[in-house]
Protein backbone atom coordinates (compact mmCIF):
# COMPACT_ATOMS: atom_id res chain seq x y z
CA UNK A 1 0.00 0.00 0.00
CA UNK A 2 1.05 3.48 -0.80
CA UNK A 3 1.75 5.77 1.97
CA UNK A 4 -0.45 8.87 0.91
CA UNK A 5 -3.74 9.28 -0.65
CA UNK A 6 -3.13 9.71 -4.81
CA UNK A 7 -5.97 9.65 -6.86
CA UNK A 8 -4.35 10.39 -10.60
CA UNK A 9 -1.78 9.34 -12.59
CA UNK A 10 1.32 10.96 -14.39
CA UNK A 11 1.17 11.76 -17.87
CA UNK A 12 4.41 10.69 -19.83
CA UNK A 13 5.66 14.10 -21.82
CA UNK A 14 6.64 13.68 -25.43
CA UNK A 15 6.80 9.88 -25.60
CA UNK A 16 6.22 9.67 -29.22
CA UNK A 17 9.38 12.24 -29.88
CA UNK A 18 11.62 10.72 -26.89
CA UNK A 19 11.20 7.25 -28.05
CA UNK A 20 12.07 8.16 -31.82
CA UNK A 21 15.23 9.53 -30.56
CA UNK A 22 16.57 7.41 -27.82
CA UNK A 23 15.61 3.64 -29.33
CA UNK A 24 18.60 2.75 -31.77
CA UNK A 25 17.99 -1.34 -31.11
CA UNK A 26 15.36 -3.94 -29.79
CA UNK A 27 17.65 -5.69 -27.85
CA UNK A 28 19.24 -2.87 -25.88
CA UNK A 29 19.57 -1.81 -22.50
CA UNK A 30 18.31 1.65 -21.99
CA UNK A 31 18.47 3.45 -18.67
CA UNK A 32 15.67 5.74 -17.70
CA UNK A 33 16.81 8.18 -15.08
CA UNK A 34 13.93 9.65 -14.29
CA UNK A 35 11.16 6.64 -13.81
CA UNK A 36 8.74 8.33 -12.11
CA UNK A 37 5.60 6.07 -13.02
CA UNK A 38 6.94 4.49 -15.48
CA UNK A 39 5.36 5.94 -18.21
CA UNK A 40 8.58 6.66 -20.61
CA UNK A 41 9.65 2.96 -19.28
CA UNK A 42 6.81 1.17 -20.45
CA UNK A 43 6.52 2.69 -23.78
CA UNK A 44 10.18 1.47 -24.35
CA UNK A 45 9.14 -2.00 -23.76
CA UNK A 46 6.13 -1.86 -25.63
CA UNK A 47 7.79 -0.03 -28.87
CA UNK A 48 10.99 -2.79 -28.91
CA UNK A 49 8.72 -6.36 -28.49
CA UNK A 50 9.29 -6.76 -25.27
CA UNK A 51 12.96 -7.49 -26.17
CA UNK A 52 14.95 -4.55 -24.30
CA UNK A 53 15.58 -4.16 -20.88
CA UNK A 54 14.87 -0.95 -18.72
CA UNK A 55 16.86 -0.21 -15.89
CA UNK A 56 14.63 2.69 -13.91
CA UNK A 57 15.55 4.51 -11.06
CA UNK A 58 14.06 7.36 -8.93
CA UNK A 59 15.32 8.80 -6.29
CA UNK A 60 11.48 9.27 -4.55
CA UNK A 61 10.93 5.75 -2.75
CA UNK A 62 7.36 6.72 -2.99
CA UNK A 63 7.26 7.01 -6.54
CA UNK A 64 9.15 3.75 -7.36
CA UNK A 65 6.81 1.46 -5.16
CA UNK A 66 3.76 3.26 -7.40
CA UNK A 67 6.33 2.19 -10.46
CA UNK A 68 6.48 -0.98 -9.21
CA UNK A 69 3.19 -1.47 -9.03
CA UNK A 70 2.11 0.12 -12.44
CA UNK A 71 4.82 -2.15 -14.17
CA UNK A 72 4.37 -5.70 -12.93
CA UNK A 73 3.22 -6.72 -16.12
CA UNK A 74 6.49 -6.34 -17.70
CA UNK A 75 8.57 -6.71 -14.38
CA UNK A 76 10.47 -9.28 -16.54
CA UNK A 77 11.74 -6.52 -18.84
CA UNK A 78 12.94 -3.84 -16.07
CA UNK A 79 15.35 -3.46 -13.18
CA UNK A 80 14.40 -0.99 -10.59
CA UNK A 81 16.37 1.08 -8.45
CA UNK A 82 15.98 3.71 -5.48
CA UNK A 83 18.97 6.10 -6.10
CA UNK A 84 19.58 9.58 -7.65
CA UNK A 85 20.63 9.16 -11.59
CA UNK A 86 23.61 10.86 -10.39
CA UNK A 87 24.67 7.48 -9.12
CA UNK A 88 23.26 5.59 -12.39
CA UNK A 89 26.94 4.14 -12.50
CA UNK A 90 27.03 2.55 -9.47
CA UNK A 91 23.80 0.89 -10.16
CA UNK A 92 25.24 -0.05 -13.54
CA UNK A 93 28.78 -1.70 -12.09
CA UNK A 94 26.56 -3.42 -9.33
CA UNK A 95 24.77 -5.10 -12.27
CA UNK A 96 28.05 -5.45 -14.15
CA UNK A 97 27.45 -3.58 -17.12
CA UNK A 98 29.97 -1.29 -18.45
CA UNK A 99 27.83 0.56 -21.41
CA UNK A 100 24.08 0.88 -22.42
CA UNK A 101 22.39 2.04 -25.32
CA UNK A 102 20.58 4.76 -24.01
CA UNK A 103 19.76 6.99 -21.20
CA UNK A 104 16.62 9.18 -21.17
CA UNK A 105 15.98 11.98 -18.36
CA UNK A 106 12.88 13.60 -17.91
CA UNK A 107 13.21 16.59 -15.23
CA UNK A 108 11.20 18.19 -13.40
CA UNK A 109 8.08 16.55 -10.84
CA UNK A 110 5.83 13.71 -11.34
CA UNK A 111 2.42 14.37 -9.92
CA UNK A 112 2.52 12.36 -7.23
CA UNK A 113 4.92 14.47 -5.74
CA UNK A 114 2.64 17.66 -6.80
CA UNK A 115 -0.70 15.92 -5.60
CA UNK A 116 -0.39 13.31 -2.89
CA UNK A 117 -0.92 14.89 0.61
CA UNK A 118 2.01 16.16 2.51
CA UNK A 119 5.24 16.84 0.40
CA UNK A 120 4.92 20.39 0.26
CA UNK A 121 5.73 21.07 -3.19
CA UNK A 122 2.64 22.55 -4.78
CA UNK A 123 1.15 26.33 -3.99
CA UNK A 124 -2.05 25.08 -4.65
CA UNK A 125 -2.55 22.94 -1.05
CA UNK A 126 -1.97 23.95 2.24
CA UNK A 127 0.79 21.45 3.82
CA UNK A 128 4.69 21.99 5.84
CA UNK A 129 6.84 23.41 3.09
CA UNK A 130 9.26 20.38 2.25
CA UNK A 131 9.67 19.71 -1.50
CA UNK A 132 12.34 16.96 -1.07
CA UNK A 133 12.56 14.50 -4.02
CA UNK A 134 14.93 12.02 -1.58
CA UNK A 135 12.70 11.97 1.36
CA UNK A 136 15.76 11.39 3.81
CA UNK A 137 17.72 14.44 2.13
CA UNK A 138 18.33 16.16 5.76
CA UNK A 139 17.23 19.66 3.69
CA UNK A 140 13.65 20.69 3.46
CA UNK A 141 12.45 23.84 1.81
CA UNK A 142 11.47 24.97 5.83
CA UNK A 143 14.73 25.34 6.31
CA UNK A 144 15.48 27.24 3.40
CA UNK A 145 12.80 29.68 4.09
CA UNK A 146 13.56 29.75 7.68
CA UNK A 147 17.69 29.65 7.73
CA UNK A 148 19.17 31.29 4.82
CA UNK A 149 19.97 35.52 5.16
CA UNK A 150 17.90 37.73 3.22
CA UNK A 151 20.51 37.82 0.30
CA UNK A 152 21.04 34.02 0.10
CA UNK A 153 17.42 34.08 -0.39
CA UNK A 154 17.74 36.46 -2.98
CA UNK A 155 19.57 34.94 -4.58
CA UNK A 156 18.27 31.76 -5.36
CA UNK A 157 15.17 33.30 -5.86
CA UNK A 158 17.03 35.57 -9.16
CA UNK A 159 18.92 32.34 -10.35
CA UNK A 160 16.87 29.70 -9.66
CA UNK A 161 13.64 31.60 -10.44
CA UNK A 162 14.22 33.71 -13.14
CA UNK A 163 12.69 36.26 -10.67
CA UNK A 164 14.70 38.99 -12.02
CA UNK A 165 12.79 42.14 -11.13
CA UNK A 166 11.37 41.05 -7.65
CA UNK A 167 13.49 38.55 -6.16
CA UNK A 168 15.16 41.20 -3.21
CA UNK A 169 11.42 41.99 -2.72
CA UNK A 170 10.18 38.53 -1.80
CA UNK A 171 13.34 37.77 -0.24
CA UNK A 172 12.65 40.65 2.49
CA UNK A 173 9.10 39.69 2.92
CA UNK A 174 10.17 35.76 3.42
CA UNK A 175 12.64 37.46 6.35
CA UNK A 176 9.90 39.57 7.98
CA UNK A 177 7.30 36.57 8.30
CA UNK A 178 9.54 34.03 9.24
CA UNK A 179 8.95 31.61 10.90
CA UNK A 180 7.23 30.18 7.94
CA UNK A 181 6.29 26.75 8.41
CA UNK A 182 3.69 25.81 5.30
CA UNK A 183 3.28 26.32 1.53
CA UNK A 184 0.45 28.92 2.17
CA UNK A 185 2.40 30.83 4.54
CA UNK A 186 4.94 31.13 1.77
CA UNK A 187 2.32 31.91 -1.29
CA UNK A 188 1.49 34.93 1.26
CA UNK A 189 4.79 36.19 1.91
CA UNK A 190 4.77 36.21 -2.45
CA UNK A 191 2.12 37.80 -2.63
CA UNK A 192 2.71 40.74 -0.12
CA UNK A 193 5.94 41.68 -1.79
CA UNK A 194 4.56 41.47 -5.28
CA UNK A 195 2.63 44.56 -6.86
CA UNK A 196 -1.38 43.24 -7.80
CA UNK A 197 -0.82 44.45 -11.30
CA UNK A 198 2.31 41.91 -11.74
CA UNK A 199 0.34 39.50 -10.23
CA UNK A 200 -2.37 39.62 -12.76
CA UNK A 201 -0.25 40.02 -15.52
CA UNK A 202 1.37 37.15 -15.00
CA UNK A 203 0.14 34.08 -17.18
CA UNK A 204 1.30 31.38 -14.09
CA UNK A 205 0.82 31.45 -10.68
CA UNK A 206 2.41 34.45 -9.05
CA UNK A 207 4.52 32.25 -6.93
CA UNK A 208 5.55 29.30 -9.42
CA UNK A 209 8.94 31.29 -10.11
CA UNK A 210 9.76 30.99 -6.22
CA UNK A 211 8.31 27.91 -5.81
CA UNK A 212 10.74 26.47 -8.73
CA UNK A 213 14.06 28.21 -7.21
CA UNK A 214 13.46 26.71 -3.84
CA UNK A 215 12.74 23.44 -5.10
CA UNK A 216 15.60 23.60 -7.38
CA UNK A 217 17.91 24.41 -4.11
CA UNK A 218 16.51 21.66 -1.92
CA UNK A 219 17.63 18.96 -4.22
CA UNK A 220 20.02 20.55 -5.73
CA UNK A 221 18.94 19.82 -9.31
CA UNK A 222 21.03 21.79 -11.75
CA UNK A 223 24.50 20.65 -10.30
CA UNK A 224 23.24 16.98 -10.43
CA UNK A 225 21.94 17.46 -13.79
CA UNK A 226 25.06 18.95 -15.42
CA UNK A 227 27.45 15.96 -13.15
CA UNK A 228 25.30 13.56 -14.64
CA UNK A 229 25.40 14.80 -17.78
CA UNK A 230 29.29 15.20 -17.79
CA UNK A 231 29.45 11.21 -17.11
CA UNK A 232 26.74 9.79 -19.26
CA UNK A 233 28.75 9.45 -22.61
CA UNK A 234 31.31 7.30 -20.75
CA UNK A 235 28.61 4.75 -20.42
CA UNK A 236 27.08 4.77 -23.82
CA UNK A 237 27.80 2.06 -26.60
CA UNK A 238 29.10 3.70 -30.15
CA UNK A 239 25.73 5.20 -31.56
CA UNK A 240 23.73 4.77 -28.36
CA UNK A 241 21.86 7.78 -27.18
CA UNK A 242 21.13 10.40 -24.84
CA UNK A 243 17.93 12.22 -23.98
CA UNK A 244 16.68 14.72 -22.21
CA UNK A 245 13.16 16.88 -21.44
CA UNK A 246 13.34 19.91 -19.42
CA UNK A 247 10.68 22.10 -18.35
CA UNK A 248 11.73 25.50 -17.66
CA UNK A 249 14.95 27.85 -19.18
CA UNK A 250 17.61 26.60 -17.15
CA UNK A 251 17.55 22.97 -17.28
CA UNK A 252 17.23 23.42 -20.94
CA UNK A 253 20.11 26.28 -20.79
CA UNK A 254 22.19 23.54 -18.50
CA UNK A 255 21.37 20.77 -21.18
CA UNK A 256 22.44 22.55 -23.97
CA UNK A 257 26.05 23.15 -22.22
CA UNK A 258 26.54 19.94 -21.47
CA UNK A 259 26.09 18.75 -24.70
CA UNK A 260 28.06 21.27 -26.47
CA UNK A 261 31.10 20.58 -23.75
CA UNK A 262 31.28 16.77 -25.38
CA UNK A 263 30.29 18.24 -29.06
CA UNK A 264 33.02 16.73 -31.49
CA UNK A 265 34.63 14.76 -28.72
CA UNK A 266 32.36 12.11 -27.31
CA UNK A 267 28.69 13.37 -28.76
CA UNK A 268 27.06 14.02 -31.40
CA UNK A 269 24.50 16.68 -31.37
CA UNK A 270 20.74 15.79 -33.03
CA UNK A 271 18.99 18.12 -32.47
CA UNK A 272 20.30 21.65 -33.19
CA UNK A 273 17.03 23.75 -31.98
CA UNK A 274 15.23 21.72 -28.97
CA UNK A 275 12.17 19.83 -30.03
CA UNK A 276 8.75 20.79 -28.44
CA UNK A 277 5.58 18.85 -28.11
CA UNK A 278 2.50 18.45 -30.71
CA UNK A 279 -0.07 21.78 -30.55
CA UNK A 280 -2.45 18.37 -30.36
CA UNK A 281 -0.28 17.14 -26.86
CA UNK A 282 -0.06 20.88 -25.27
CA UNK A 283 -4.16 20.66 -26.07
CA UNK A 284 -4.66 17.48 -24.43
CA UNK A 285 -1.90 17.59 -21.42
CA UNK A 286 -0.80 21.78 -20.25
CA UNK A 287 1.84 20.72 -18.50
CA UNK A 288 3.72 19.31 -21.85
CA UNK A 289 3.57 23.31 -22.58
CA UNK A 290 6.74 23.93 -21.31
CA UNK A 291 9.22 21.03 -22.86
CA UNK A 292 12.01 21.16 -24.82
CA UNK A 293 13.59 18.08 -25.74
CA UNK A 294 17.16 17.59 -26.51
CA UNK A 295 19.21 14.32 -27.83
CA UNK A 296 22.77 13.32 -28.93
CA UNK A 297 24.44 10.59 -29.78
CA UNK A 298 27.78 8.67 -29.01
CA UNK A 299 30.51 8.82 -31.28
N1 LIG B 1 9.01 9.81 -17.13
C1 LIG B 1 8.16 9.58 -16.00
C2 LIG B 1 6.85 8.96 -16.43
O1 LIG B 1 6.62 8.82 -17.64
O2 LIG B 1 6.03 8.60 -15.56
C3 LIG B 1 7.93 10.84 -15.19
C4 LIG B 1 9.18 11.43 -14.59
S1 LIG B 1 8.88 12.79 -13.52
C5 LIG B 1 8.69 14.13 -14.61
C6 LIG B 1 10.45 13.06 -12.82
C7 LIG B 1 10.88 12.05 -11.79
O3 LIG B 1 12.28 12.18 -11.58
C8 LIG B 1 10.23 12.22 -10.43
O4 LIG B 1 9.52 11.06 -10.08
C9 LIG B 1 11.40 12.45 -9.48
O5 LIG B 1 11.27 11.81 -8.24
C10 LIG B 1 12.55 11.89 -10.24
N2 LIG B 1 13.84 12.49 -9.89
C11 LIG B 1 14.12 13.77 -9.62
N3 LIG B 1 15.42 13.93 -9.32
C12 LIG B 1 15.97 12.70 -9.41
C13 LIG B 1 17.28 12.19 -9.22
N4 LIG B 1 18.30 12.99 -8.88
N5 LIG B 1 17.48 10.87 -9.40
C14 LIG B 1 16.47 10.05 -9.76
N6 LIG B 1 15.21 10.47 -9.94
C15 LIG B 1 14.96 11.78 -9.77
Amino acid sequence: TLPREYHESHRSVMVHEALQYLLTRDDGVYVDCTLGEGGHTKAIIEATSARSTVIGLDVDAEVLALAERKLRDIQGNVRLFNVSYLDFDVVLGSLGINRVDGFLLDLGVSTYQLKARGRGFSYEVDEPLDMRMNLSNPVKAVDIVNKYSERELAKVIFEYGDEKRFSRRIARSIVKRRPIQTTFELVEAIRAALPPEERHKRKRHFATRTFQALRIEVNKELEVIRNTLEKIPGYLNPGGRVVVITFHSLEDRTVKHAFREKKGIELKILTKKPVVPSEEEVRENPRARSAKLRAAERI
